[in-house]
């Protein structure tokens, strides 16, 4: 073992030989004993040190416990480390100790018992681990928050580029349509009124002229209707260019949703130029919806109008069968509106046909495939992080948490469809002593591996918990106590068999369970049936351990 995962343990006494005492009382593998003999040293190694406990004599020269401890209440660093005071003062003097009554304090009296001793002290070294496993936790829940917050960042970047770039594209395209169709009635409101100024004496005429002109001024009214709606768009400019590098990536599949031969063909010689795609192809939505579910895709070129619908039919459809292929949609000339569509509708990018080149098509398709890995990324992250909020970081197994959430759904849903809980409550045998013999990791490594054991041994559906330190708890569902009892007598027996090692040695250990089913109680709560699980198991604890008791109402019978 090394000393990082030793506890330091601060002593301090001005008497070497009591320091010497408490320490052979207290040596233990996971624990690191440093000794200070007057406040003012042990105040030096507390701000240089880590310092898990303090076990401190009241009656010191210059110094004493009391104002030591004053001291350290004053400094941020060491305001929070627990104390015990070691004392020989008498009963009358116990008054001092009212200023100290907080959750980090304790007291012991000379001569110290050391039986006592090391139970206080065991206590304030289990806490201090927890806090360091809720700390490790937390900040392995940080860094996944973390990586998420950067991968979303990027993601949302990205698209904001592209879509914004899109718009810029569309806005410049529909305003030299625009200015092409104002032309055709520009010129003949011009000519009419040329031919009115001409023809002024004619009523007749002129009343043709007028009409004419009030035809031409409308279409523009119109026209500009058009453009004042256009407007309305946001036409901010790309803050961020997409990335368009075409990096070295592994064999990319590519399916052309084409149902021309002529534009398929146009398509196969281009992507022919790289030797890193695979091109297949589809002509209609109802094959490449089945072609996407059997043989997946990494990106699908979709022409817009096909035989049974258009792409964004297609990309309707995607939604309804969950499959989330990156789309490029490839639209006819002219079709700038269409191509805003797509893009809201979760396209990933669009190529009109008459720019369909080489470096079009590989940097909308690098493009793509960039964002669907952002994508992916972040779906992992978010994964990761809700199993992390309901899973317990040593075992591996659904912690107290989920527990509790779970039992009161399975409760509801048992009453629901009639079927049978099973609640298995398992304790291990003398845990502690392994903790006491060989050291905190070597406890760590049994509740880890016990944790693995567990998991593989109960069926998928049934729920493995760590309810406490070394207890654990099993939702058997949808079974009856028979069947539920013969599976946890087998895991048991499974355990008497197992060998662990931790250093080279090797060693056993043995589980006493409490099972209880929901439908042998009065009242069918979550409480009550934890209650009787408890009672159950503190049946088997009482039989002499490494056994299981099932719970009967008024009395609790041994299955041994
Ligand atoms: P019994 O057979 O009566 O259950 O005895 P026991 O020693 O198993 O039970 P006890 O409740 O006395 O001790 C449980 C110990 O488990 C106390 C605590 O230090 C230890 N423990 C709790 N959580 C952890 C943990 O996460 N890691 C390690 N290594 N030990 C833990
Ligand atoms: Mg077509
Ligand atoms: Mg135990
Ligand atoms: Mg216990």
């Amino acid at each position: 073992m090394t000393d990082i995962e030793k506890i330091n343990v601060l002593l301090v006494d001005d008497k070497p030989a009591n320091l010497l005492a408490l320490e052979s009382l207290l040596e233990q593998p996971d624990v690191n004993i440093v000794k200070a003999t007057s406040g003012n040293e042990a105040l030096g190694v507390l701000l240089e040190q880590d310092i898990a406990l303090t076990l401190m004599d009241v009656q010191m020269p210059d110094m004493d416990g009391f104002e030591t401890a004053e001291l350290m209440r004053c400094n941020e660093r060491t305001r929070s480390i627990p104390i015990i005071f070691v004392t020989a003062i008498s009963k009358e003097q116990q008054h001092i100790f009212k200023g100290y009554e907080t959750g980090a304090v304790d007291y012991l009296f000379k001569p110290v018992d050391p039986l006592i001793l090391t139970s206080k002290v065991r206590v304030f070294l289990d806490l201090h681990r927890q806090r360091l496993q809720t700390e490790n936790a937390n900040h392995k829940l940080e860094a996944v928050i973390e990586r998420l917050q950067q991968a979303n960042k990027k993601i949302l970047e990205q698209q904001r580029a592209v879509i914004e770039e899109e718009r810029l594209k569309v806005l410049l395209q529909m305003a030299g349509a625009t200015a092409h169709e104002l032309n055709q009635p520009l010129m003949g409101l011009l000519g009419s009124v040329e031919l009115l100024l001409m023809e002024q004496d004619n009523p007749e005429k002129v009343k043709i002229h007028i009409a004419r002109i009030d035809t031409a001024g409308r279409r523009i009214s119109e026209i500009v209707k058009k453009i004042q709606n256009i407007h309305q768009v946001d036409t901010q400019l790309a803050t961020a260019g997409p990335d368009i590098s075409m990096v070295n990536r592994p064999l990319i599949k590519i399916l052309s949703v084409e149902d021309s031969d002529m534009d398929f063909k146009d398509i196969k010689t281009l992507i022919a130029t790289s030797n890193n795609i695979v091109l297949k192809r589809s002509t209609t939505i109802d094959d490449t919806l089945k072609l996407m579910k059997t043989d997946p895709v990494d990106i699908a070129l979709v022409d817009y109008f096909l035989p049974d619908g258009t792409g964004l039919d297609l990309m309707q459809k995607m939604v309804t069968g969950a499959i989330d292929t990156p789309v490029i949609v490839i639209t006819g000339k002219g079709d700038e509106m269409i191509a805003t569509q797509v893009i809201q509708a979760g396209a990933y990018d669009y190529l009109p046909k008459d720019q369909l080149n080489e470096k079009n098509l590989f940097q909308a398709i690098s493009n793509a495939l960039t964002k669907s890995q952002l994508k992916n990324e972040a779906r992992v992250a978010i994964r990761r992080m809700a199993e992390m909020s309901v899973r317990d970081v040593l075992t591996g197994l659904y912690n107290r948490r989920y527990f509790f959430e779970t039992l009161d759904r399975e409760i509801a849903r048992t009453g629901r469809t009639r079927s049978g809980l099973v609640l298995c409550m398992m304790d291990l045998d003398h845990f502690k002593r392994i903790n006491d013999t060989m050291g905190h990791p070597a406890g760590d490594m049994v509740l880890s591996e016990f944790g693995k054991m567990l998991k593989d041994w109960i069926r998928q559906s049934d729920t493995p918990c760590r309810y406490g330190g070394e207890e654990f708890a099993v939702m058997l569902t949808d079974t009856d106590v028979q069947k539920a009892t013969g599976v946890c007598e087998r895991f048991r027996a499974a355990l008497n068999q197992r060998i662990f090692t931790y250093n080279q040695t090797p060693f056993q250990m043995t589980v006493s369970m409490g099972i209880a089913s929901l439908m042998s109680l009065t009242h069918q709560t979550g409480e009550n049936l934890i209650q009787a699980a408890d009672d159950a198991l503190y049946q088997a604890k009482s039989l002499g351990r490494n056994t299981l008791v099932v719970y009967r109402p008024g009395s609790a019978a041994s299955m041994k």
